[in-house]
């Protein structure tokens, strides 16, 4: 699918998503192995104890938000770090441009980054000259392929391994193979010569450590920490939200995000970077640069949605989604998919622009019960879904409809005409409704309940 997806397009997306073999094939599998080894993973610690203790340090965060991101940044300076302060996109693009740009970086290796995906960084320092490498292997695939990630974890989850080949071998020059340890290879072989030779690198960051300063990094591939550390300046992005209190707080965190992400015990690595390389020191990046980006967040702190602020991405409430399981997460034509996604983009970007969003939830409560850090998650979309209608967005047709069933259940004796009428009327509504929602709807029943009854 293309970049240029838009969420107010979402039911056509989701009605081609849905007819696309493959996609619906690679999600099954995907989506299938994470939950699996989710439930693996969980099996053996005392989860409901460390989601009340993961909620509760994220929500005393958010009670005290701008103190922990003051003492982060103070922590952070003392560290090493130079810190900057973004009110919104643009400006976190800016800054980060001039730093390159004053210190004549050419080309940059990213590790994966979905707060620079959300300010939509890469275009514009492309726009701008400079070269652009993701290094983590979904987004290296993506980039390549010219789309975007299309889950927050595994970048390129929409394709299967043959159309990865086909990607490589036209894209790179080499021989076509499906075998993932052989793409894996290529891949590397590629990525080495870049992290060499790359002038910076930029990071997202998992959480920032409000009492030390440090950032952590959590990755699966390597790559976060060469692009982190062999280039002489590092420019890590981070919201807000990220900050946590102590060393300690990460500890919990650490365990638990990989077990809900993937199911992982730990992930494989974890860096943990407080400031710059200091004298005497052998490793880490001559100098670091931390842009702390609200875009909107502390807008979304003082109001009733301040809940979606303790995500930390952990992507089980997406793999556990009935729509996104079905439909993967272009179709969403936003920078986050499911339903932490849908919560989020309609925050972010204003209900005007993502409300179609709000069909893409059965409100099923599986997204609820799997979040570790408690975001309820039905609730707020239950809200959103609530302001939809307040501000008018909801379908015409649906308007009309509930408008119409209002009236009638106001008044017994319309209501029963109303069953009469649509009883009689049923046979021919179906006919001519073909395989829509109306088509596929069961036959209302040979007698009513109030027949039933009386
Ligand atoms: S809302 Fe919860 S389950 Fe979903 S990504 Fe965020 S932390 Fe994970």
């Amino acid at each position: 699918m293309s970049k240029t997806l838009s969420p107010l397009d979402f039911r056509r997306n989701a009605a081609q998503a849905v007819k696309d073999e493959p996609l619906r094939e690679a999600m099954r599998i995907a989506t299938d192995m994470f939950m699996t080894k989710r439930a693996q993973g969980l099996s053996m610690v005392p989860i409901e104890l460390w989601r009340d203790q993961a909620s509760a340090i994220r929500l005393d965060v958010l009670d005290h938000l701008p103190e922990y991101v003051d003492r982060f940044s103070s922590s952070a300076t003392r560290a090493g770090a130079v810190m900057h302060r973004a009110r919104d996109a643009e400006a976190a693009r800016e800054i980060i441009f001039h730093i390159l740009r004053d210190r004549g970086a050419k080309k940059i290796v990213k590790a994966k980054s979905m707060i620079t995906e959300e300010i939509h960084l890469n275009e514009y320092l492309e726009d701008r000259g400079f070269q652009v490498v993701e290094t983590d292997l979904g987004e290296y695939i993506v980039q390549l392929a010219g789309e975007k990630p299309s889950h927050i974890l595994a970048p390129a989850i929409h394709k299967n391994r043959r159309q990865v080949g086909e990607l490589f071998s036209e894209k790179l020059g080499v021989p076509y193979s499906d075998d993932p340890t052989v793409l894996t290879k290529i891949a590397r072989g590629v990525l080495r010569k870049e992290f060499l030779t790359a002038d910076a690198g930029i990071s997202g960051v998992n959480f920032a450590v409000a009492n030390s300063g440090s950032i952590a990094i959590f990755t699966n591939e390597g790559n976060g920490r060469m692009a982190t550390t062999l280039p002489p300046l590092h420019i890590a992005v981070l919201s807000i939200e990220k900050v946590i209190p102590t060393l300690k707080d990460l500890s919990l965190f650490s365990r638990l995000l990989p077990r809900s992400a993937t199911g992982q015990v730990l992930s494989s690595y974890l860096s943990v970077i407080t400031g710059a390389r200091k004298p005497g020191e052998s490793t880490g990046t001559r100098e670091l640069h931390i842009v702390l980006l609200d875009n909107g967040r502390s807008e979304i702190l003082a109001g009733e949605y301040r809940e979606i602020l303790k995500c930390v991405r952990c992507s089980a409430c997406v793999n556990i989604c009935p729509v996104y399981r079905t439909i993967g997460g272009h179709a969403y034509g936003a920078t986050y998919s499911g339903p932490m996604g849908i919560v989020l983009t309609a925050l972010l970007e204003g209900m005007d622009k993502a409300y179609p969003l709000l069909d893409a939830t059965t409100l099923c409560g599986a997204c609820t019960e799997v979040c570790p850090v408690k975001v309820p998650l039905v609730k707020l979309l239950a809200m959103l879904r609530e302001q939809r209608v307040n501000e008018g967005l909801n379908p015409l047709m649906e308007r009309a409809t509930m408008a119409t069933y209002a009236l009638a259940t106001k008044s017994p004796w319309l209501f029963s005409l109303g069953q009469k009428i649509s009883r009689a009327l049923w046979p021919i509504m179906r006919k001519f409704a073909g395989k829509g929602l109306l088509g596929r709807l069961p036959n209302p029943a040979s007698r009513t309940f109030r027949e039933r009854i009386s």
